[in-house]
């Protein structure tokens, strides 16, 4: 199958979609293409009151349609559908992600695509398997905990992996029972918008996905403010989601999940696979150009095989084929924006002014769009802004250790602790130190979530509060009460 296309000819769905149908909005915030830095479309604000109607539209559709008092098996098979829909329209998804995003259509296609109609099944099989609690109590009573959904949830979503953000979200909402009122990241709204028209094609009743596209200031506020939105469910950085527990205080209170930035470790150890090393610590920053929120950025390497390892890394990053994301050959993606490829080279910049040695990259790519080389510094000192900033770029620092608790206290981040990998073939090593780690998911000889999706994500520190995937994340979704009956 050719999946190369023409960005010009791709018909992109316009403005908001709320009750299962487009709302035209003209004008809004401009909005260019990472492969080539050509401005191409407008992404429009919803303001307070258009955020007000897609939750009452929500409201009144989960009313109307029972869909979480009704037969759950009616859930789980809507959902199936709607999951077969995804892979039928998968091309056309990958294109309007591609468009807009910095991920390659063959990788949306093989990934992406896949991985989202897989996790929406995968949610969809809870609604009638996962149940309420009969507890223990006195013979003089029967006690039971029961769950529920919240209602309307409010998402908001990031641009680095935009339809699988939005998958995350979306699923285990659903399942649960609620409606979601969703806005996805104002750089990459189209993928959200179709993956959303085709639950209502699929027979989700309308109105129980509302997509409103527009900023954080403006419709991300609205939202997580609004007093009908139950629940929060966030995926971006670190800075929105302290905002965003901001305004939640001041507008009352709600649960919310947060998963946010990262700047994860991975550690190697002498007697690791070394090849296995290089590969998974290269892949995992030239994946999306590091811009993932679990990008391995730091490696923490035993000192006498610092040297083979590097030059392993190197080699690998020799490998990539950057590219337009609509080329079916690249597979090295570009920068989101202008605004973030000046920021990753500016904290390069200040990593080597402070004595960083640059072992490869530390520059833009001499092509169009917003391209980044791959970059290795080495010799960085702990306070470097290479190892404290989460850069969201393809930057890898090397830093070395000659026993466990050196490795240990390099590892250690002040602020976040989303991942960490472990590379050894010591057993006991491995288990020790992810005992001690800090971080929500260690990774041990490899570096990548598995396509089970039954483990949680979540950040330790303030890479996060709760979990997304996994059965934490259905839970997320509902509340539970507790019921005492008297025998
Ligand atoms: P961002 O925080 O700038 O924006 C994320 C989303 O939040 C966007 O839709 C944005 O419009 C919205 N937003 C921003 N400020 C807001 C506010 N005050 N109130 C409500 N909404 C607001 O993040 P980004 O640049 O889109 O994404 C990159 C960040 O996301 C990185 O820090 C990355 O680590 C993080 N991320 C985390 C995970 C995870 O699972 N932990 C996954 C992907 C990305």
């Amino acid at each position: 199958m050719a999946l190369s296309f023409d960005p010009d000819a791709t018909q992109l769905p316009k403005g908001h979609f709320i009750g299962g149908r487009y709302i035209d909005a003209k004008g809004g915030l401009p909005m260019r293409r990472p492969s080539d830095a050509v401005a191409y479309a407008e992404c429009p604000v919803a303001d307070a009151d258009l955020v007000d109607q897609a939750v009452s539209t929500a409201k009144r559709a989960l009313k109307e349609s029972g869909w979480s008092t009704r037969r759950p098996r009616e859930r789980t098979n809507a959902m199936h559908r709607w999951a077969d829909l995804i892979e039928a329209e998968g091309e056309t998804l990958a294109r309007l992600e591609a468009v807009s995003s910095t991920r390659p259509i063959s990788q949306l296609i093989q990934g992406d695509v896949a991985v989202t109609a897989e996790q929406i099944r995968f949610f969809a099989e809870f609604a009638d398997k996962e149940g309420s609690d009969l507890v223990p109590t006195g013979d003089d009573s029967l006690g039971l905990i029961m769950t529920e959904p919240y209602g309307v949830v409010g998402a908001i979503t990031p641009w680095n992996f935009p339809l699988s953000m939005a998958g995350w979200k979306l699923g285990p909402a659903l399942a649960a029972g609620n409606a979601i009122v969703l806005k996805p990241s104002e750089m990459t709204p189209f993928s959200t918008l179709y993956v959303a028209e085709l639950a209502v094609r699929a027979g989700i009743p309308a109105g129980l996905i509302n997509i409103v596209l527009g900023d954080g200031r403006t419709t991300g506020t609205a939202i997580t403010g609004h007093p009908d939105i139950s629940k929060v469910s966030f995926t971006g950085s670190t800075a929105a989601g302290s905002a965003i527990m901001a305004n939640i205080a001041r507008t009352g209170v709600k649960p919310m999940t947060l998963e946010l930035g990262g700047k994860s470790p991975q550690i190697v150890f002498a007697d690791a696979d070394l090849t296995l090393a290089a590969n998974a610590i290269a892949s995992s920053i030239v994946v999306n150009a590091g811009q993932a929120c679990v990008a391995g950025s730091r490696i923490i390497v035993e000192k006498s095989t610092a040297e083979s390892l590097a030059l392993a890394i190197l080699a690998r990053m020799q490998t990539i084929k950057p590219g337009p994301t609509w080329d079916e050959t690249s597979d090295y993606s570009p920068i989101i924006s202008e605004r973030q490829i000046d920021r990753i080279d500016a904290i390069v910049r200040a990593a080597i002014d402070a004595g960083a040695e640059c072992l490869t990259g530390a520059k833009r790519l001499n092509r169009d769009g917003y391209f980044y080389a791959p970059t290795l510094l080495s010799h960085v000192r702990q306070d470097s802004p290479a190892v404290v900033e989460e850069i969201f770029g393809p930057v890898l620092t090397l830093q070395t250790f000659t026993d466990e608790e050196e490795a240990l206290a390099l590892a250690d981040h002040p602020t976040y602790g989303l991942a960490a990998g472990l590379f050894t073939r010591d057993l006991s090593r491995a288990i020790r130190l992810t005992r001690r780690l800090q971080a929500g998911t260690v990774w041990i000889n490899r570096y990548s979530r598995s396509r089970d999706h039954i483990l949680p994500t979540g950040g330790y520190k303030q890479s996060g509060i709760g979990k997304d995937l996994g059965r934490a994340a259905y839970q997320a979704n509902r509340k539970s009460k507790s019921v005492l009956i008297n025998l």
